[in-house]
């Protein structure tokens, strides 16, 4: 925003993503491939992510803000179009980690705040302050930079204090809060502290720890009420601390993972009910052999059939992200076991199910069919692998599609 002017830039974005620009430099959008099925897809239900939102509105105060955290690719997702939405849901804020990111929501006229998760170099303190992005300080080297820029441009910027807690990853101590806040105040008066904020070390597992992290961030605020320096918003709480600390939820929560919803791990069910993930991955059958006795299916020696058999090739591979160690898929609402893969396709073992399996069949690798449900949990879980950390192998190659509920779904 420029120098005293209050409140959020206004965007100038256009209601319809305009999915010919490649926002997010992952795939060549050409003219071509427009309209074009690919074998493989991922199904992104906005209606889901409406909902997952509602649900965690209703679990967390009234006024309490909601930023949604779109790291990653929106873990994955897809940036523009997660970002888009949540616009429309009314989130408050919108948190990222690199700057590039933070600048593509800016191009693509997202217009509420977007907070900066991670440091960011001195020399990216130009396009910030260019483009009012909220950004997280713990170091004076940065704060130099960001008063320097906003000289520059005659703006000012609006920054969150990190503070450790006991991750140990970003954040100045507690002891030094006053001291930081009255430093910028006399120094740098160009930035607004506008928040302050902690991040939890173990907060699905580590009670003790948690509490522990809670009451020191609770000192630090009590310290900087009494000294009339406590920023605006104060907040700690990820996925963890939204569904397990109602107390740490202070002005605002962070959502990642549930807003997605994303299991935080396969051993507690902890989703609220109603919350589902919003991504399937679908294929196709490509191709249906028959294998003899003793013949072998696909690369190597992976599969050596003990009896004549029939598989069938389904059109996604390695290449596509899916992992090798993921058990079984699903064909016409049937648990088909996967025994071969290479980087275009994996190959399953139909065998047991010869009359109901047909070439071009679509083929659920994640998701519901039928009676039948394979969760990102179940498929992590046989991987060792958290369910964010799979879905951000899945490569740029594999189409996303986006639909609300009872809308015909349109390839991009
Ligand atoms: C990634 C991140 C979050 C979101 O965490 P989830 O567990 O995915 O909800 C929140 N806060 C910070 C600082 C983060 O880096």
């Amino acid at each position: 925003m420029l120098k005293g002017e209050k409140g959020i830039m206004k965007g100038i974005r256009e209601d319809r993503i305009d999915f010919n620009k490649d926002y997010l430099g992952e795939s060549a959008r050409l003219t071509f491939t427009q309209g074009v099925t690919e074998v493989n897809s991922a199904e992104i239900n906005l209606s889901q992510l409406q909902r997952n939102i509602s649900i965690i509105r209703r679990n967390i105060k009234p006024g309490t803000q909601f930023m949604a955290v779109l790291k990653g690719n929106a873990y994955g997702h897809g940036l523009i179009q997660i970002a888009y939405e949540v616009e429309r849901c009314r989130c408050d804020s919108i948190g990222v980690v690199r700057v590039t990111e933070a600048l593509k929501l800016r191009e693509a006229g997202i217009s509420i705040p977007i907070i900066m998760l991670a440091p960011i170099m001195p020399e990216q303190a130009d396009y910030v302050v260019n483009y009012d992005v909220t950004i997280s300080v713990d170091n004076e080297c940065i704060l130099k930079a960001l008063q320097e820029s906003c000289d520059k441009y005659n703006k000012v910027v609006n920054v969150h204090i990190k503070v450790n807690t006991g991750l140990n990853r970003y954040g100045i101590e507690p002891k030094d809060a006053c001291d930081f806040i009255n430093m910028i105040k006399g120094k740098y008066p160009s930035l607004i502290v506008e928040g302050i904020y902690t991040h939890f070390r173990d907060a699905e597992f580590d009670n003790v720890f948690t509490e522990l992290q809670i009451e020191r961030f609770n000192n630090v605020l009590n310290k900087l009420e009494k000294e009339k320096l406590r920023p605006q918003i104060a907040h700690a709480a990820g996925s963890a601390g939204i569904l397990l600390y109602p107390k740490a939820h202070y002005d605002m929560v962070r959502c990642g993972l549930i807003l997605y919803g994303l299991e935080l791990n396969e051993e507690q069910k902890l989703l609220l009910p109603g919350m589902r993930s919003l991504m399937t991955i679908k294929s196709r059958v490509v191709k249906i052999e028959e294998v003899k006795k003793d013949d072998f299916g696909g690369y190597g020696n992976r599969f050596k059939a003990s009896r004549n058999s029939f598989i069938a090739v389904i059109g996604a591979g390695y290449g596509d992200g899916i992992s090798r160690g993921w058990k079984e898929v699903l064909i016409s609402g049937r648990r088909i076991p996967i025994i071969n893969y290479c980087m275009d396709g994996i190959i399953v073992d139909i065998t047991d199910f010869k009359g109901e399996v047909n070439e071009f069949d679509e083929v659920i690798i994640i998701g519901k069919q039928g009676d039948e449900t394979i969760t990102w949990e179940e498929a992590c879980y046989h991987i060792k692998c958290f369910s964010d950390e799979q879905l951000q192998r899945i490569t740029a190659r594999v189409p996303k599609n986006y639909f609300y509920e009872g809308e015909v779904i349109k390839n991009n």
